[in-house]
């Protein structure tokens, strides 16, 4: 979720409200996963077929945790995706495990304070700017505790947090620590996150298209579009979606848009990406459930 054209309250209220969630996701989830086809299967055909120098991309999709709409539909997608999962929430734990399962990466989508908006429509577990820094470093360590399969962590909303320095220091040890890697979901232009990442030695991972910034099948199959482009300019993209109100829009974006860029690019997941672009190699302490 980014927060810098003001969505984000929007997402929240459905993030935060179970409630509502309960009537959309119910016990039909394991079904779907079940039901996908063997996406290992696929992936290894794929990169058998693809060239040495065929671009990469990388989507992301955040927001997971709460059992939001287009939870199964983003779990069932026939490509190597990479998941954000929210700590503490109702389904943290069984949608990690899923998307393990199924064969995509996993990060902790670690809950930041925004410029605007109140702390409140955070979620819990969430960093704030003016917390101490054993405070920080707990945060993170029990959110990456409670979100099994992590190899690394983005940030949800946080565009105070990631443009400061001493938190961001903090963060970034952590997974220094814990042989991670931190993805800026680049919600503040003004960012520290890369500069401190590449002085500490750790891949300078950022979003660099967000596909549903506009509500829309037709929008998202738009994104991936200039996502297509900006892999054949420098390689590779990483691009972040959403599970959420609009979720499942998203997912029907990405699954026609993919068909359309079959043999254009190769979709990985992040930690392809970061093993193959930084030459960097996670050794991540994977919490077990
Ligand atoms: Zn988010």
């Amino acid at each position: 979720m980014h927060d810098s054209k003001g969505k984000y309250k929007h997402y929240l209220l459905y993030l935060l409200l179970p409630a509502l969630i309960i009537g959309v996701c119910g016990p039909a989830a394991e079904g779907a996963v079940s039901a996908s086809a063997p996406l290992q299967a696929a992936t290894s055909s794929q990169k058998k077929d693809s060239a040495a120098t065929r671009s990469r991309v990388a989507i992301i999709i955040d927001d997971l945790g709460n059992g939001l709409r287009g939870t199964d539909e983003i779990l069932s997608l026939p490509i190597k995706l990479t998941v954000a999962v929210m700590p503490f929430l109702s389904t943290t734990e069984s949608d990690a495990r899923r998307a393990h399962e199924r064969g995509y990466d996993v990060l902790l989508h670690l809950p930041m304070e925004p410029r605007q908006g109140k702390p409140s429509w955070l979620g819990p577990g969430a960093i704030l700017a003016d917390m101490s820094d054993a405070e920080v470093h707990s945060r993170v360590e029990a959110a990456l505790d409670n979100v099994p399969f992590a190899i690394g962590i983005n940030n949800h909303m946080g565009s105070k947090v990631t443009g400061n320095e001493r938190v961001m220091r903090i963060v970034l040890a952590v997974c220094k620590e814990r042989g991670l890697f931190y993805l800026d979901s680049k919600t503040n232009s003004r960012s520290v996150v890369g500069k401190i990442a590449r002085e500490m030695g750790l891949p300078p991972v950022e979003n660099h298209i967000f596909l549903d910034d506009t509500h829309s099948v037709n929008h998202v199959i738009k994104q991936l579009r200039l996502v297509g482009e900006k892999a054949e300019d420098q390689r590779y993209c990483v691009t972040i979606g959403h599970v959420g109100i609009q979720g499942k829009k998203t997912a029907a974006g990405i699954r026609s848009g993919i068909e359309a860029m079959k043999g254009q690019v190769d979709f990985v997941g992040i930690s392809d990406l970061v093993r193959e672009e930084w030459h960097w190699s996670p050794r991540p302490s994977l919490t077990f459930p």
